[in-house]
């Protein structure tokens, strides 16, 4: 029996795949046999030298998703660079902290931008391209916050919330043309968006003391749901949010 996870032949697009999670996916998708094209603000040498240390071909596209005027321009490099574009995995996102009473209006729309418009956006043109071409995978970044309320992230836990009703809207609407969109939401992972979190001694042991696995998580604990949800093996599941948490929600 052929394996149902296997990406062979596949190109996977991961956006902010410099570091922290996207990196952790990309390399997991590289291993399962995708070739990755890694899209982002910042050069993203490291991660495309891994991909090519796996024996897989990879791809830098140049682009600051705080906006959303280069997704077309991304699908395209993308499609004339590798050859396809299979899967998209909507993993950019920031986060800014403060009390919600003095919140700014620039801290909202700055990660409502990113974290939802973009995420939005490029969906949309990745999966036009998906339409002509028999299909696709979309996998977005969703969080705890998809969930629960948090505190002093107002921004982050609306555009995260919202990222859980796209994900189901947009498997609705895109089921009939073969693409699959599905989120990951991570718990809580030791990346540079939550440094400040594990550097606050309180806030860090309240956060441990919660979670049954008992560690912050590594990006690595998130490669295997996302090669999942990229991989025939999730042909009939549609509009799913996979909580990667070490039990938080559980709890
Ligand atoms: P990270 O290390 O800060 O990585 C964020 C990535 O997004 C970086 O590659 C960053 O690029 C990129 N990015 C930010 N703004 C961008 C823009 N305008 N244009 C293009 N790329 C941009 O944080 P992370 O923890 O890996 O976060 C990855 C995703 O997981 C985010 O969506 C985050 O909300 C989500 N998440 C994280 C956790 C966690 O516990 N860490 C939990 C739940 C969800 P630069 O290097 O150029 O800034």
């Amino acid at each position: 029996m052929a394996n149902p996870f296997d990406l062979h032949g596949k190109v996977a697009v991961v956006t902010g795949a410099n570091a922290g999670i996207g990196q952790g996916l990309a390399l997991a998708l590289a291993a399962a046999g995708a070739d990755v094209a890694a899209v982002g603000r910042s050069p993203a040498d490291e991660t495309v030298a891994a991909v090519e240390a796996l024996g897989r071909r990879a791809l830098f596209v140049q682009a600051d998703l705080s906006s959303i005027e280069p997704v077309g321009r991304v699908v395209d490099e993308v499609v004339a660079g590798l050859g396809g574009l299979d899967i998209l995995v909507n993993n950019a996102g920031i986060i800014r902290r403060e009390d919600s009473l003095n919140f700014t209006e620039a801290d909202w729309d700055a990660v409502m931008d990113t974290n939802l418009k973009s995420v939005f956006f490029l969906a949309q043109a990745a999966a036009r391209h998906m339409v002509e071409n028999s299909g696709g995978k979309i996998i977005n970044i969703a969080s705890m916050l998809t969930f629960q309320g948090g505190i002093r992230v107002p921004s982050y836990t609306a555009s995260k919330s919202g990222v859980g009703g796209l994900t189901k809207i947009l498997a609705n609407e895109w089921a009939k043309h073969g693409i699959n969109v599905n989120a990951i939401a991570p718990g809580y992972i030791a990346t540079a968006n939550t440094a400040a979190l594990r550097a606050d001694t309180g806030r860090n042991a309240e956060i441990l003391g919660r979670i049954p696995a008992g560690r912050w998580g590594d990006p690595a604990d998130l490669g295997g749901a996302a090669v999942f949800l990229a991989s025939s093996a999730a042909d009939y599941v549609q509009g799913h949010i996979l909580a990667v948490d070490g039990g938080w929600l559980a709890r």
